[in-house]
């Protein structure tokens, strides 16, 4: 290793103790290197400095020294359990030390011994619950807790942290400009990391906190200028469309463009023909039409002899959409062609589709992530497309569009997120706005029903079917465990069957299921065959069938407002009326309040901003799903300012002429330039 910043990107085989198990499941907390590892922040600290009795709280994890004044007293409750319990003596007050299945400690419990024990306070008993016990040496501060995964425990993440630390400390060099530390009064970001993994006292931790807040979103928005600049040094491409074809194939559309979408399709095509580098984002709201915008700039770029690529979050969605564009691109000679994860690696398929693909026979492919694996080579790629595309990071959009050489860059996206948010986070980006909907779409209907009204639900979706419409049944979303929300979906789909069946048919689709069964179903669903569809949330974005009027969710309280907004867009896709039940019995007001606000608007912009002022009481969905970028340690929502602060500072510096030529900037362009751009 030669230069200095390299260092920190070495992999973190040159620890101590780490074997290529614990490579991956760091790797699987997104730590692969030397510096992710020495960012990936505590998310609270334990307090092991001694407190006096008279300042304890009740429940609060305190640590305690005293001395031992009673034998301790060990009992066993059958072969696994026992209570481990001793007098503390800590001044003139006597405390009662209890631990559970801990019984090992009892040879470190001697009468007369000095003790210090970390634990929670129970103050009506006067009794510490043992967590830990501190030897005495240790050094009295705060403790950094950190995320732990099955692979891998807190504990051992801490350790590692601390032998990177201490092997590569001097490596560590500032990436904000001296000015801006000095204007803010921030840390070294030296002093940040060592501060924020071993804080003297709660006021180093927030020090540390406030500097490695500014530092996540000035990185950030560094990163989105630094690009928005490489874009504009590099010319475009010239999208020289035929503009009769266009019109043509606009026209025999089955519908009206509304005004909106005309005004977005204008703005595309404006950019596709100028000789710069488009970069848009089309926002909507669901159901507003972005997929036709879409289709639009496609056979732009194809009339002009450019290939096109559109991709989508799921599978479900890139199938759905190569349908409808194989449907309205075929009649005109242009070939359109699907990829994704199960299009099998190596299967004759896949190497066919690729070779076509790189001799131009191919004009429009449609897929999933796996567009943006090697091996797929495009002969000309003029057009890149991504669906949902909050769904992608920066690394994943990038990355495809390094497929072509610069082709132009539109990006659909539902979220609506609040305005002054959005600037923040798409701030690279142009933005289309569609801002109404189809003609005659009628506001779903929205009603919050007890778990005991299900089977009133059951006989109202009934009559929805019995006048030819069809339905969603979409199950809870248990955090984290795919076989349980398997399990929901089966006994859901059962429990339909016996009351919808044999009248109606019903369908079980879930993410677990192989990719042509999924295809059967949604085939059939499409088609009309299924008229009663259980689903996770596999249908969640995207998926179009408008005879569909009846969507509804069980355990709604358990998906955040983004989502269930999301999902309710699945039904309201044509003039007829669409009703949407949510069935819940919450626990907290939060959860309430969501399904309360779900009842009262169906507004996307109304939705997000009232997610953003909920989200302080609960943190039930993930920035990923509200359409915000997830950071390590600064909330975007909270920290606003923080943040619009950071990207005026961040373009300015970036703006310089001399940018990454000065000491003070060398290394922020050198992170910037060495952040991979691969995928997940
Ligand atoms: P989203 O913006 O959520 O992606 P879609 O593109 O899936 O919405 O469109 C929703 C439905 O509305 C589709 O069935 C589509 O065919 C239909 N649609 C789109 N534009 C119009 C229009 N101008 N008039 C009538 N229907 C339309
Ligand atoms: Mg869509």
């Amino acid at each position: 290793m030669s230069s200095l910043e390299t260092i920190l990107e070495q992999s973190l085989a040159s620890l101590k103790g780490v074997g290529p198990k614990t490579l991956q499941a760091l790797q699987h907390l997104g730590i692969t290197t030397i510096e992710d590892l020495l960012t990936a922040f505590p998310f609270r600290y334990d307090d092991y400095r001694p407190k006096k009795i008279a300042e304890l709280i009740d429940q609060e994890k305190v640590t305690l020294r005293g001395v031992v004044a009673t034998a301790p007293v060990l009992v066993h409750f059958g072969r696994k359990k026992n209570r481990l319990n001793f007098n503390l003596q800590i001044d003139d007050q006597v405390v009662l030390v209890t631990f559970f299945n801990q019984g090992y400690l009892v040879d470190k419990v001697t009468q007369g011994a000095e003790l210090t024990v970390f634990g929670k306070w129970e103050s009506a008993r006067q009794q510490l619950l043992g967590m830990k016990l501190l030897s005495l040496n240790k050094k009295e501060r705060l403790a950094g807790v950190y995320r732990s995964s099955k692979e891998i425990h807190a504990t051992q993440l801490q350790r590692l942290v601390k032998q990177a630390f201490e092997r590569y400390h001097l490596q560590i060099s500032d990436l904000l400009p001296q000015n801006l530390q000095k204007k803010y009064h921030l840390l070294s970001r030296q002093q940040m990391i060592h501060d924020m993994h071993f804080p003297a006292d709660q006021a180093a931790a927030q020090a540390a906190k406030r500097t490695a807040v500014y530092e996540e979103f000035f990185l950030f928005e560094a990163r989105l200028q630094y690009l928005k600049q490489l874009d504009q040094q590099q010319s475009g491409l010239q999208i020289n469309y035929d503009n009769q074809q266009l019109k043509k194939f606009i026209s025999q559309l089955p519908f009206e463009l509304t005004a909106a979408q005309k005004r977005s399709v204008n703005e595309i095509c404006h950019d596709m023909h100028r000789p710069i580098h488009m970069n848009r984002l089309l926002q909507g709201d669901v159901g507003s039409g972005k997929t036709i915008v879409a289709a639009i700039a496609i056979y732009a770029a194809v009339t002009a002899g450019y290939q096109a690529a559109l991709m989508a979050p799921t599978e479900i969605l890139a199938r759905q959409h190569a349908d409808k564009l194989f449907r309205l691109f075929e009649p005109l000679g242009v070939n359109v062609s699907l990829l994704t994860g199960a299009t099998t690696s190596g299967s004759r398929q896949r190497r066919e589709l690729l070779q076509q693909l790189q001799k131009g026979a191919i004009n429009v492919l449609v897929g999933t992530h796996a567009l943006i694996q090697n091996g797929v080579e495009f002969k000309n790629l003029g057009l890149v497309i991504t669906d949902e595309q909050h769904r992608f990071g920066v690394n994943q959009r990038q990355a495809l569009r390094l497929k072509g050489v610069q082709p132009d860059v539109l990006a659909l996206t539902a979220t609506p997120i609040p305005r002054t948010l959005a600037l923040t986070v798409y701030g690279e980006m142009d933005v289309s706005i569609i801002n109404e909907l189809p003609q005659g779409r009628k506001p779903v209907k929205t009603f919050w029903l007890k778990k005991t009204q299900l089977q009133q639900a059951f006989n109202f979706i009934k009559e929805q079917l019995k006048q030819g419409q069809q339905a969603y049944l979409v199950t809870p979303l248990v955090s984290e465990s795919e076989v349980l929300d398997l399990q929901n979906a089966e006994q859901l789909s059962e429990d339909a069957t016996k009351f919808f069946a044999p009248e109606y048919q019903v369908g079980l689709i879930h993410g677990k299921m192989k990719s042509d069964e999924k295809e059967q179903i949604m085939t059939a669903f499409t088609g009309g065959k299924i008229a009663v569809l259980v689903a996770t949330t596999v249908i969640e974005v995207g998926v179009d069938v408008p005879k569909a009027s009846v969507i509804l969710i069980l355990d709604a309280d358990r998906f955040g407002l983004a989502q269930l907004h999301q999902l309710r867009g699945r039904v309201g896709r044509s003039s007829k009326q669409s009703y949407c039940l949510l069935v819940a019995d919450p626990k907290t007001d939060y959860g309430r309040e969501r399904l309360q606000t779900m009842t009262e608007t169906t507004d996307g912009f109304v939705i997000a901003q009232r997610d953003l002022e909920l989200r302080g009481q609960g943190d039930v969905l993930g920035n990923k799903q509200a359409g915000l970028p997830e950071f390590k340690v600064a909330d975007p929502v909270k920290d606003l300012r923080i943040l619009q602060t950071a990207q005026i500072d961040a373009s300015q510096i970036v703006k310089q002429p001399d940018f990454g030529k000065t000491a003070a900037t060398k290394p922020l362009l050198h992170y910037l330039q060495r952040q991979p751009l691969g995928f997940d």
